[in-house]
């Protein structure tokens, strides 16, 4: 299991790639779970591109408010504390305002996977249909209730929230989400979509070597996505 620094670099990293990788711009955030503890990390009130390891918060997920750290806690923290308190299999979530799940969303269209990039969204992704930023507990509430299950919730007129069970992965799955949703509205201009039957999708699930569908440790594929964006970032600098 990671400890708490790491966890905090990963955090981040995160917040770096999703950055470079055009998904967050000024806005949006991931967080992760400190293990055995009921609380979470997440970056300060900053520009994702610009966080340091010194703005990571530790938020209480009993209140909402902040036990550790330097710096404002972003208008949305109860969004990712809502999650935590609803799923204890949730570790880590990432909330961007990407513009493939917009539009999508705008549209009151939700992801299928018509690729492997989106495989994962399988059983559905459900559309939070209250257009509002989430700075209200009933909000989160709200939409925790409309995640339900899933592994992410488009947010009508705002953006998305994906959710995972490490937080490599759920930023790798974000990244893979918006291409996939980017692939979905190519297909809808291009005519009808050739979505997968249950059981090819079933077979394809079963010929992938993506790992297991939720765990703790993050999944070989997963990893080497993740070492990808890195390299990015790095020949970004
Ligand atoms: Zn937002």
């Amino acid at each position: 299991m990671d400890n708490a620094d790491t966890i905090k670099e990963y955090l981040v990293t995160a917040s770096r790639i999703l950055s470079h990788e055009g998904l967050v711009e000024g806005h949006g955030h991931i967080s992760a779970r400190i293990p055995g503890a009921d609380h979470f990390f997440i970056p300060a009130r900053r520009t994702p591109g610009l966080v340091r390891f010194e703005d990571i918060l530790t938020i209480n997920l009993a209140n909402n408010e902040k036990t550790a750290g330097e710096g404002t806690p972003n208008s949305e923290t109860i969004l990712h504390t809502a999650v935590y308190r609803s799923r204890p299999d949730v570790n880590s979530v990432c909330h961007t305002h990407s513009h493939g799940a917009l539009l999508l969303s705008a549209m009151g269209v939700s992801l299928r996977p018509l690729t492997i990039h989106g495989m994962y969204y399988s059983d559905g992704v459900p559309i939070f249909q209250r257009p509002v930023i989430i700075v209200k507990e009933s909000y989160a509430n709200e939409m925790a209730k409309a995640l339900g299950p899933h592994r992410a919730v488009q947010l009508r007129a705002h953006g998305l929230v994906v959710v995972g069970p490490e937080v490599r992965r759920t930023c790798v799955e974000t990244v893979n989400y918006e291409i996939e949703a980017n692939i979905l509205i190519g297909a809808m201009q291009m005519g009808k979509p050739q979505f997968f039957t249950d059981a090819e999708l079933a077979e394809f699930k079963e010929s992938s070597p993506q790992g297991p569908d939720w765990t703790t440790e993050i999944p070989l594929q997963f990893r080497r996505s993740w070492n990808y964006y890195i390299g990015r970032l790095t020949a970004q600098l």
